[in-house]
């Protein structure tokens, strides 16, 4: 994937190296490492119940630092989100980005404390996308994921589609219906939002392009990266890897032959309103 020579965003916040904060409730570390495999991805404390307990009390607000930052790795997801967000101010009107938080081992956030060992989650409360990059490593060496840029930025694009869901009033309409819906049904409407987010990440990188004159851009085998990685985290692989049966009915972010349809949906696509399919089958 090419992307050193894209526009930068500058408004990540960088809070790595500040220290995991205080979590104001403690404990429950051990059970939030036991179901981090089952939540990489896109936790989504509002319309995942199950994820909801994980953020314990709410952890000290850290400030970490703004701007563009220096390092690779730092600077590559400032300049991925510049550029999804520049694809969202073109195809939705009223777009508006969200925050970015880089952090490590834990923070506050607005839906609580967040912890690195949750994966990368979007809060829709304080409308901020938070990002521990040690995900990566995890991602492709744990998870049988790939580990090209392009599976990172897919990541990326994917937690950008829950802020535009929030935008939308997707979310707020899941959360609505779950509250009067079995955990089965409602993990089947937490599937679909997801999928409509990956949905959304190949809408991204359908677009990265043109947005940027070419300056972010695919190169060739990153689809099968993105579709790779999309495979590694659906939810029947998961749980095969942990070792567990599959049970659909605890699905929250789709099977993998589901995420990887919907990642190459939108970017066949590259149209967003191709993505609301995945509710269309509720
Ligand atoms: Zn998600």
């Amino acid at each position: 994937m090419r992307w050193k020579g894209g526009r930068s965003g500058g408004g990540t916040e960088d809070r790595r190296g500040l220290g995991a904060g205080a979590v104001a409730g403690g404990g429950g570390i051990v059970g939030i490492i036991a179901v981090l495999a089952y939540v990489f991805l896109g936790v989504d404390p509002n319309t995942t119940q199950s994820v909801a307990g994980l953020f314990i009390g709410q952890g000290a607000q850290e400030r970490g630092t703004i701007g563009t930052p220096a390092d690779d790795a730092g600077r590559f997801v400032d300049v991925v989100g510049a550029n999804v967000n520049d694809v969202w101010a073109q195809a939705m009107r009223g777009y508006t980005p969200p925050k970015v938080v880089l952090y490590d081992t834990g923070t506050g956030t607005g839906c609580g404390y967040g912890q690195a060992a949750m994966g990368p989650f979007y809060c829709p409360t304080d409308q901020t996308v938070y990002l521990d990059l040690s995900f990566w490593q995890t991602m492709s060496e744990q998870l049988g994921a790939s580990d090209a840029d392009f599976a990172k930025a897919y990541v990326i694009a994917h937690e950008f589609g829950h802020h535009v869901q929030t935008l939308s009033g997707a979310s707020q309409k899941v959360q609505r219906a779950q509250q009067s819906l079995g955990k089965e049904e409602g993990n089947r409407y937490s599937v679909a939002l997801e999928l409509q987010a990956d949905c959304y990440a190949g809408v991204w990188a359908a677009n990265a392009a043109k947005v940027s004159g070419g300056n972010v851009a695919m190169e060739p085998g990153d689809l099968e990266a993105g579709l790779t990685t999309a495979k590694a985290i659906g939810d029947d692989t998961l749980q095969k890897r942990q070792g567990g049966r599959v049970t659909p009915e605890n699905f929250t972010h789709g099977s993998s032959v589901e995420r990887m349809r919907w990642l190459k949906s939108g970017y066949t696509s590259g149209d967003p309103t191709t993505c609301d399919g995945p509710f269309q089958d509720l």
